[in-house]
């Protein structure tokens, strides 16, 4: 049965990593984010989470981490979302190598994929980054920053890549219970795309068999957050999801959006996120990371948990 899942993209993808500063500094300065939420991890409120994304923090734009200073770190492989790709003008890719030399940025040599230029780096901990220079029209913004000009910044996510050893059951319920259609396939990298399709909105499935099986540490990812855009379009593709057999959790109000969270057949953690309130509500568009955001249950212990948080400046 064909669903009605309006799943429109990626909304955020969360990460793990070790040290907090040495995290903030990379995201911000060297890859010119906007830092635009500081939390903490509601199941370990003694630990950060810090959220990047560009000026209006938009969905499909967010990377979060989980940061853990001393952490050890995490294998990147099977059974894992891969690595994290985002969407930069086309010709830019000049300049983020040259920025990447001058910066010890360990990467690799420009590639092409699916007709896009395509740059592998990785960032202090490890994660597994790519900036696609997309000859796709991608509408959104540069965000402003100090350090990269407009010209080659960052417009949000591009795709996530999943690691899988067989990617059969995992294309199934792209297809059949999210919305998402195949639409390119060279090699061991299969895409599909959601809605209308452009940066933002794919998921490549890599079937690489050189590939080992992943390990959770700093430097893996956590979770992918697809994007619907209401509290009525979440229900309904719990609801679906649910009928096609998957084990999806309870609504969950995380404040900033509702999550559901299921694990996709190879064991990969799917979360689907709604568009709204976003990320201004606790703190003006100006203000957004300045102020540590606390979920309601834990204001009344605002203070020790700031006393305990590691400073970040
Ligand atoms: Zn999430």
């Amino acid at each position: 049965m064909k669903n009605q899942t309006a799943v429109t993209g990626l909304h955020h993808i969360t990460a793990i990593a070790s040290d907090p500063r040495q995290n903030l500094d990379f995201y911000t300065r060297v890859l010119g984010l906007r830092f635009v939420k500081k939390s903490v991890n509601q199941d370990d409120p003694g630990t950060y989470h810090l959220y990047y994304g560009d000026y209006d923090a938009s969905p499909g734009t967010i990377l979060t981490f989980f940061p853990w200073a001393g952490l050890r770190r995490g294998r990147p492989g099977t059974g894992q979302a891969y690595a994290t790709a985002f969407s930069v003008p086309a010709s830019s890719l000049a300049f983020w190598k040259a920025r990447f030399e001058q910066l010890n940025v360990d990467h690799n040599s420009i590639e092409k994929r699916f007709g896009d230029e395509v740059i592998a780096f990785g960032d202090p901990d490890g994660l597994r980054l790519e900036l696609v220079a997309t000859r796709e029209p991608d509408a959104r913004p540069a965000t402003p920053s100090k350090d990269v000009p407009a010209a080659y910044a960052i417009r949000g996510f591009h795709s996530s890549t999943l690691a899988l050893s067989n990617a059969r059951a995992t294309a199934a319920v792209l297809t059949e219970n999210m919305g998402y259609t195949l639409v390119a396939s060279d090699g061991h990298r299969t895409r599909y795309a959601a809605g209308e399709g452009g940066p933002g909105t794919y998921v490549d499935l890599l079937t690489d068999p050189e590939l080992p099986r992943g390990l959770s540490g700093a430097g893996t990812i956590h979770h992918v957050a697809f994007r619907v855009p209401n509290d009525a379009t979440e229900v309904a593709a719990r609801e679906q999801l649910l009928a096609a057999g998957l084990s999806v959790s309870p609504v969950i109000d995380r404040a900033y959006f509702k999550s559901i969270y299921y694990r996709e057949p190879a064991g990969v953690l799917f979360e689907i996120a709604t568009d709204g309130p976003g990320f201004a509500i606790d703190e003006t568009l100006e203000e957004l990371g300045t102020k540590l955001g606390l979920p309601p249950h834990l204001e009344i212990h605002r203070a020790q948990i700031e006393a305990a948080l590691p400073k970040l400046d």
